[in-house]
């Protein structure tokens, strides 16, 4: 039998080199060091990395690629953030949502970003973003798999009206209930609005992803709710907690309580290290708390924990390139994860820990699983969470999609080399 597809020669996440990956009808059809068949392409990745697409499983496509729309974001903090997309709010067309939702998926591609959990805001009654999304997912679906999240910005109780746009947008389609309790007016209404939206789940037969606790404050405890209704209405492993920052402030003993209901409920833990370090410790004096997750110590209970981009060139964060290697750069150095161990666990928060939180199937690099792969100009994740390199094919079903030639710079340096390639001129000492 003839493969459309092999791929020779790449290196795998998981240490194996040399080896070579047969795709058929759009699925990987074999993996091993040796593939004797024909094939109808062919592609050399010359010993680099070949690992699955990449995975954002938090991201915010209703407001991507609006910076500086209608202004700046001054004071650089969440609350004027979120002040800053009401101001927007009222003046989005569907024309011009669709148009960077696009444009930013055409970065997301080029990128190897080929899954995306979007949060979108149901606080406009004319549900004109969740309609713009819904025809984006559409329009995107040959080559990105888009979840879409009804979240209430402004509040599900808070934001008069969210509750019957909330209950709108999913039966218009939108897959995955949200909420926000910590902008509740207080404690009471975001443990009430955690225990409603996580009734409306388990009615419509949704999984749930909340912005929970994103403050410093360590007395925001709604993760605790979120945990307890998840077990109450058996939603075991379909609940997110995203940011939990919260949860960085923490006293100890709490914590020590806290994680074990979190593992009972199979909650999916998802930080966002570039917009918690922009965002967070904001009226910290010295020191400044960093404001991410207990990545660490929640990983080492066995939780699903996994790295979200959150934000690019928006109201909230005005940096941002799509890439989740940039994420997973940033959260190596806020959660302080530099062994060799504690890196391969950064990546697998980029790629298969993303793909669970996002109930991806088919994902991988094992025979069956969808071809949605990427080869990277380094020979292994570590060296691509430290160069963030180039990507060099990306592949969707087993059909290449984006491409890009490697990167080498000429030197023009007497008595030096004449060019120099960052991944093959610079391997660690083994
Ligand atoms: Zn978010």
């Amino acid at each position: 039998m003839a493969l459309d597809l092999i791929i020779r020669n790449g290196n795998l996440p998981d240490g194996r080199s040399g080896m070579d990956i047969g795709v058929q009808g759009g699925r990987i059809a074999e993996v091993a060091h040796r593939i004797e068949a024909a094939a109808g392409a062919e592609i050399d990745a010359t010993g680099r990395l070949v690992s699955p697409s990449f995975v954002d499983p938090h991201f915010h496509m209703d407001a991507t690629l609006s910076l500086g729309l209608p202004r700046m974001n001054r004071s650089g903090t969440l609350l004027e953030g979120i002040a800053l997309w009401g101001e927007l709010r009222p003046t989005l067309t569907h024309e011009a949502v669709i148009e960077r939702a696009l444009r930013y998926c055409d970065l997301a591609v080029s990128q190897g970003l080929l899954h995306i959990r979007s949060h979108v805001d149901i606080s406009d009654p004319s549900l004109l973003a969740v309609e713009s999304l819904i025809a984006v997912r559409k329009k995107v679906a040959p080559y990105i798999d888009l979840q879409l999240v009804a979240f209430p910005q402004d509040g599900y109780y808070r934001s008069p009206g969210a509750v019957d746009a909330l209950s709108r947008a999913l039966d218009l389609g939108v897959d995955i209930v949200g909420g926000i309790p910590h902008f509740e007016r207080t404690m009471g209404d975001g443990a009430a609005s955690v225990a409603a939206l996580c009734r409306i789940a388990a009615d419509r037969g949704l999984p749930v992803d909340m912005h929970c606790d994103e403050t410093d404050d360590p007395m925001s405890r709604h993760i605790e709710t979120l945990a307890a209704e998840t077990v109450r209405f058996g939603l075991q492993g379909r609940v997110a907690g995203s940011h939990l920052t919260s949860m960085h402030s923490m006293d100890n003993y709490y914590v020590s309580k806290l994680i074990p209901l979190m593992a009972e409920a199979e909650i999916n833990v998802i930080a966002n290290p570039l917009i918690n370090m922009m965002l967070q410790g904001r009226h910290d004096t010295y020191p400044k708390r960093r404001g991410m997750t207990r990545v660490r110590e929640l990983m080492e209970a066995g939780l699903n924990v996994s790295f979200g981009h959150d934000c690019v060139m928006d109201p909230w964060y005005s940096m941002g390139s799509g890439d989740m290697l940039e994420v997973g750069h940033m959260a190596i150095h806020v959660a302080q994860m530099a062994g060799i161990e504690d890196k391969k666990k950064v990546f697998d928060a980029l790629t298969v820990n993303s793909a669970k939180a996002m109930g991806l199937e088919g994902y991988g690099i094992d025979k069956g699983c969808n071809a949605d792969l990427v080869i990277l100009q380094a020979r292994d994740p570590l060296e691509a969470l430290r160069l963030k390199p180039t990507r060099l094919a990306v592949i969707r079903r087993g059909k290449i999609i984006a491409r890009a030639a490697p990167t080498v710079t000429e030197l023009l340096l007497e008595g030096r080399p004449g060019s120099l390639d960052r991944s093959a001129s610079f391997a660690p000492a083994s």
